[in-house]
């Protein structure tokens, strides 16, 4: 796999650093060639290449199989107007990939419970994966305006643009628990309607898969009484915008959470954060974010379930282990370095990988 590595732009560089030591590591020990490239994007491009995002890395990108950005922003920038500063590369390269469905994971790590603004009895168990429609319905929709006192935007969906987006929900529910939520408004918008018949038709094909459909309503609800009834969740691009926040927050730790983009020329994977410059180039960043990341590029990229779950399980080892970054420290928990909870991760991810192989050796 070729790979282009884009660092950006404050911890951006220090959490890609950790993810690509992670991916080299447990792309090795699965027999998976990888070759990383990295390029300049967000603040480190304007000062290169005089844009946030240069032809040079766009080409790259294209050229490649999968895209590992750290993040962009940086405040020495905030005298540009907003078009030219670090965070239109973030826009541009999104744009040029073209991606369809944005997956964001939230989960429940044992070790990290009380960080959650749930009680630990409800948030306990909690494994999610939210599947948001990213080009299509009431962003994208023509025709928008105003007038006056007047403004107007259009919600519109086709069964095309449903069913490719359906697909890669179902597609995930069959590596993670079988269950598939849609949520929709279809009690009320008739794209909606469109939206529950087409994964009805969809579901035929997943036979295995358990289907439920939600009112986007009763799924911010169930978000905060329930989410452990949750395994993947499928949702147009706005109530997705919503949910997705509403998932992160549950979590209680913006350094954890990985997002990958999907379905369009090429694939991307980041951390959820940005690019913290408050904590910049002191080695405290939490690198677990952009390294969940990393397992998320080995199952939807590389179709690699096995070195997804090697690292997904090396962070859940290091988290019991009692191994945290400064963010996510807590009494009587051994306070790491970015550096130090890297090959903290890539020693259990490597532990892991050799056990799952003599599994099936056996
Ligand atoms: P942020 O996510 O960078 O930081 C918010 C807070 O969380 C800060 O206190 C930061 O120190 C902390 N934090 C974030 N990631 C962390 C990590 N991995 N480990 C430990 N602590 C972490 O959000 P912000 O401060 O609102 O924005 C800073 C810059 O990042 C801005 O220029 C913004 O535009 C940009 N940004 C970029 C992206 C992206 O590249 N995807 C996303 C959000 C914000």
């Amino acid at each position: 796999m070729k790979i282009a590595v884009l660092p950006g732009d404050g911890i951006g560089p220090e959490v890609t650093k950790a993810a690509v030591s992670v991916l080299t590591e447990v792309a090795d020990m699965f027999g998976i060639a990888v070759e990383t490239a990295e390029y300049d994007i967000g603040g480190s491009a304007i000062g290169n290449f005089g844009s946030p995002f240069p032809e040079e890395t766009a080409n790259a990108c294209l050229e490649s199989d999968s895209v590992i950005l750290g993040a962009v922003g940086d405040p020495a920038f905030d005298h540009l107007k907003p078009n030219e500063r670090p965070e239109m590369g973030l826009l541009s390269l999104r744009k040029t990939l073209g991606g369809f469905a944005n997956l964001r994971p939230a989960k429940a790590y044992r070790a990290l419970i009380d960080s959650s603004p749930l009680r630990k009895e409800i948030f306990d168990g909690t494994d999610l994966l939210i599947v948001r429609e990213l080009l299509g319905g009431l962003y994208f929709g023509e025709p928008r305006g105003s007038s006056g006192n007047e403004a107007y935007n259009t919600m519109r969906y086709t069964t095309a643009e449903v069913e490719r987006v359906a697909r890669v929900a179902f597609e995930a529910a069959v590596v993670r628990r079988g269950k598939v939520t849609s949520v929709d408004k279809a009690n009320v918008l008739e794209t909606s309607q469109l939206w529950r018949s087409t994964v009805d038709d969809i579901a035929k094909d997943y036979p295995e898969i358990k289907l439920e459909h939600l009112f986007v309503d009763a799924c911010a609800m169930r978000l905060v009484t329930d989410p452990k009834s949750f395994d993947v969740v499928l949702t147009e691009n706005m109530f997705g915008d919503i949910l997705s926040d509403e998932a992160a927050v549950l979590t209680g730790s913006l350094g954890m959470l990985a997002s990958a983009t999907i379905g369009g020329k090429i694939d991307l994977f980041e951390p959820v954060h940005g690019s913290a410059p408050d904590i910049a180039g002191r080695n405290i960043a939490n690198p677990l974010g952009a390294i969940a990341s990393v397992a998320m590029l080995f199952r939807h990229s590389a179709k690699n379930d096995s070195a997804a779950k090697a690292i997904e399980d090396a962070i859940d080892s290091a988290l019991d282990a009692g191994f945290r970054t400064v963010d996510i420290a807590s009494k009587g928990s051994q306070t790491v370095s970015t550096d130090e909870m890297t090959d903290i991760i890539r020693r259990y991810a490597v532990e892991n990988a050799g056990t799952s192989r003599a599994y099936h050796a056996v």
